[in-house]
C-alpha cells in the first residue's frame, strides 16, 4: 500500500538559491550586482572588475547554473516557504521525515530565511504555522501532538537553545540518536513559537573575537516532531505515527573554505568545520547514490541521521549576496549548491 510506495521512492535533494537585497554598505561602496536570476530557476554569475568591463560584459550573461528554483531579492518569505518547504510539512503529516538547510557565507541571509523577523517570519515559523493549520483541517479530536526542540552545534558541542545549560550528550536508543535531556517543548499554537525561537537564537554562541557578529560558527537546528494516531487501512487497528522535520540554519560556509592543512592543524579550526564538512560528505555520498553515508563523522550529521537520505525529503537553500564585494563567497556557495543537486 501507501507505506510501501513511500519506502520505495528514494528522494533526491532539492536545491534552491536565494539572493538577498544589496545592503547599505554594499550600495555605499557602489559595488555591482554579480547575480542575475532568470525564470525563477536559472542563475547567472558575472564578476565585473571595473566600469569598462561592466559596460563590455553587460551583454554577457555570465556563468550559468540551474536549480530547482531560484529566488530574486524581491521574493517574499511566503514564496520561499511555499516553494521549498510546504511539501515537506505535508509529508511529515504522513509520517515521513525531512530536512531543510540554509547554506551560505555569514551575512548571506541564512537566519533571515530560516527565522526571519517579527514582521517577516521565515521558514521555521511559517512551517509551524502551516503545520498547525493543516492539523486543524484534518482532525478535531486533538490526536496530533507537536513537540519542538531547538539546539545548537558549536565546536562539536551540542547545546539546548530552549533551556540553555550544560552541553548535551548524544545517545543511541531505539528511536535513533538523541540528545539526552534535550527540551521537548509541547507546542499548541504557532503564536508562541516566534518568541521562543528568537529567544533561542539569542542564546546561540557568539564569536568571542567578533562580538557584533553572532553565531557565524554555530549550527542551529529546529526539530519539529509530530505524533498522531491513525487507523491502519488494512488491519483497522489504531497505530501511532511519527514524522519529523528538521530546519537547520548552518554555520557560515566561509569557514569550510578555509580548511586547508594549515587550518586543520589547529584543533579549533578542525572542530569548527567538522560538522559542515561531514554534512558535505554525506550530501556527496547521497548524490552519488553510495550505500554508506558517513553520518558518524560529526554531531550535526549524527543528529540528522534519520532526516537525511533514504526516503527523507531534503532541501538545500543556498543564500548569497548579490554584491561584487562577496563574489568569491557567492561563487563558492553556488558551486557547492550545484554539486548537491
Ligand atoms: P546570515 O545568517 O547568513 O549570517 P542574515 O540572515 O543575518 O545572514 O542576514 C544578514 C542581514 O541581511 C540581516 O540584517 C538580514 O535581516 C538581512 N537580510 C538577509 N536576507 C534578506 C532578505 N531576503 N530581505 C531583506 N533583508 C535580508
Ligand atoms: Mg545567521
Amino acid at each position: 500500500g501507501k507505506e510501501e510506495e513511500l519506502g520505495k521512492c528514494v528522494s533526491r535533494i532539492m536545491v534552491f538559491v536565494r539572493v538577498r537585497p544589496m545592503n547599505k554598505k554594499e550600495k555605499e561602496l557602489s559595488s555591482r550586482c554579480c547575480v542575475r536570476i532568470v525564470n525563477n530557476r536559472d542563475v547567472y554569475l558575472t564578476e565585473f572588475a571595473n566600469e569598462n568591463d561592466y559596460l563590455r560584459l553587460n551583454r554577457v550573461k555570465g556563468r550559468h547554473f540551474t536549480f530547482d528554483g531560484s529566488f530574486t531579492d524581491s521574493a517574499t518569505q511566503e514564496q520561499v516557504y511555499s516553494t521549498t518547504t510546504s511539501e515537506l510539512v505535508e509529508a511529515v503529516l504522513q509520517g515521513r521525515n525531512g530536512s531543510v538547510f540554509c547554506y551560505g557565507a555569514t551575512g548571506a541571509g541564512k537566519t533571515y530565511t530560516m527565522l526571519g523577523t517579527v514582521e517577516n517570519p521565515g521558514v521555521m515559523v511559517l512551517a509551524i504555522k502551516d503545520l498547525f493549520s493543516k492539523i486543524r483541517q484534518r482532525s478535531c479530536d486533538g490526536s496530533h501532538v507537536v513537540h519542538l526542540s531547538y539546539l545548537e552545534v558549536y565546536n562539536e558541542t551540542v547545546r539546548d537553545l530552549i533551556c540553555p545549560g550544560r552541553p548535551l550528550v548524544l545517545r543511541e536508543d531505539k528511536q535513533g540518536i538523541v540528545a539526552a535531556g534535550l527540551t521537548q517543548y509541547r507546542a499548541s499554537s504557532a503564536d508562541e513559537v516566534m518568541a521562543l525561537l528568537q529567544q533561542g537564537n539569542r542564546s546561540r554562541t557568539t564569536e568571542p573575537t567578533r562580538a557584533n557578529e553572532t553565531s557565524s560558527r554555530s549550527h542551529a537546528i529546529l526539530q519539529v516532531v509530530v505524533e498522531y494516531r491513525v487507523r491502519d487501512a488494512t488491519t483497522m487497528n489504531i497505530v501511532n505515527r511519527v514524522g519529523k522535520l528538521s530546519l537547520i540554519d548552518l554555520a557560515g560556509s566561509e569557514r569550510a573554505l578555509a580548511t586547508d592543512q594549515r587550518t586543520l592543524r589547529s584543533l579549533e579550526g578542525a572542530n569548527i568545520n567538522r560538522s559542515l564538512l561531514a554534512l558535505s560528505s554525506c550530501i556527496n555520498a547521497l548524490v552519488e547514490g553510495k550505500k554508506h553515508i558517513p553520518y558518524r563523522n560529526s554531531k550535526l550529521t549524527q543528529l540528522l541521521k534519520d532526516s537525511l537520505g533514504g526516503t527523507c525529503n531534503t532541501v538545500m537553500i543556498a543564500n548569497i549576496s548579490p554584491s561584487s564585494l562577496s563574489f568569491g563567497e557567492t561563487q563558492n556557495t553556488v558551486h557547492w549548491a550545484d554539486r548537491a543537486k
